[in-house]
């Protein structure tokens, strides 16, 4: 459950703001309704459990895309005596003669080979509705709001967060002003070991149209990276693994291009100042509501949020410009 007392941070849980500023950003289209993925089911007996949690840890959590944490694995099987168990998801492997074929290495007897369960891809928001989708679908685990536990997971340093946007804002600004690359678009890049900050701002009128401010950020950072790496004063250990965990700040939201790039980037939160109603991928009532970094389908994922207050204007950028 969670421990709400151990956030010092002011936390809206309703309303997903965090000390009256900071919007958290989720795809909240059908919040109630689950989206639903197949899995593959066996009916075991109940003396080879071990087996089976074997089995799964061996040869199926590595390859698994579907997170099985709000869900219980074992259930009691219509059959009497037996269970009935989740092997995967059909993410995994949709094939049944696929399917077929892993289970061959299985080290214990099973019948009833299923493809028609359904789960929860999320766990639900509150203990009402696990308690009906438990007996709508599949027995679910109740473990709390994951969105609340999201919230409260996080460590804001809400002074330093804010010494980010003030300098963006002003970079964006003074683009506007000199600068004739591109729209007045401008990105940061925190190393969260180092603390170490790169900022790009967008040159698609310089160099390539595919130079989104965001885009010559991932690139910096690998740029610094491998030059990093080459200095003969450079110890072996590997400082940077793409963007994995940076928090990146973006003067507006980005684009579907630039959205997925910081998924593949492996970056642990974005947050950003301006919405793009026609252009942007983060937000459900932008673009197409797709919620880039929220979607299901995708495997990886970050945590977004928008700056609610004032203090940092952004220069305008015409509606249809992907940013
Ligand atoms: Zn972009």
């Amino acid at each position: 459950m969670v421990k709400k007392k151990q956030n010092p941070l002011r936390i809206d849980y309703h309303r997903g703001i965090i000390e009256g500023s900071l919007l958290h950003i989720t795809n909240h289209a059908g919040l109630d309704e689950p989206r639903l993925v197949k899995i593959w089911t066996v009916d075991i007996q109940a003396r080879d459990s071990q087996r089976y949690i074997e089995f799964v840890r061996r040869f199926c959590q590595n390859d698994e895309p579907v997170s099985f944490l709000h869900i219980k694995r074992i259930r009691k099987s219509e059959e009497r005596g037996a269970l009935t168990v989740i092997i995967c998801s059909k993410h995994m492997i949709e094939e049944e003669d696929v399917f077929l074929m892993l289970m061959e290495q299985a080290p214990f007897e099973y019948t009833a080979i299923s493809g028609e369960f359904v789960v929860p891809s999320k766990g639900p928001s509150t203990k009402d509705l696990s308690l009906k989708w438990s007996s709508q679908y599949w027995p679910l685990v109740w473990r709390g709001n994951p969105n609340d536990q999201i919230m409260n997971d996080y460590v804001f340093d809400l002074p330093f967060i804010k010494e980010i946007l003030d300098k963006i804002s002003n970079l964006a600004n003074s683009e506007e002003q000199n600068g004739e690359s591109g729209p007045p678009v401008v990105s940061a890049f925190v190393n969260p070991k180092t603390r170490k900050v790169v900022y790009a701002a967008d040159a698609r009128f310089r160099d390539s149209p595919l130079d989104h401010s965001l885009m010559r950020g991932i690139r910096s950072v690998a740029a610094l990276e491998h030059a990093r790496k080459a200095s003969p004063d450079s110890q072996e250990k590997e400082e940077t693994y793409l963007c994995l965990n940076f928090d990146v700040y973006t003067t507006h939201e980005p684009c579907s291009m630039c959205a997925m790039a910081l998924i593949h980037s492996r970056i642990k939160r974005c947050i950003f100042l301006q919405p793009m109603k026609k252009t942007g991928c983060l937000e459900s009532e932008s673009g197409d509501g797709y919620c880039m970094h929220n979607n299901y389908a995708l495997n990886s994922k970050y945590e977004v949020f928008r700056w609610l207050g004032s203090e940092y204007p952004v220069p305008h950028v015409e509606s249809e410009v992907c940013c």
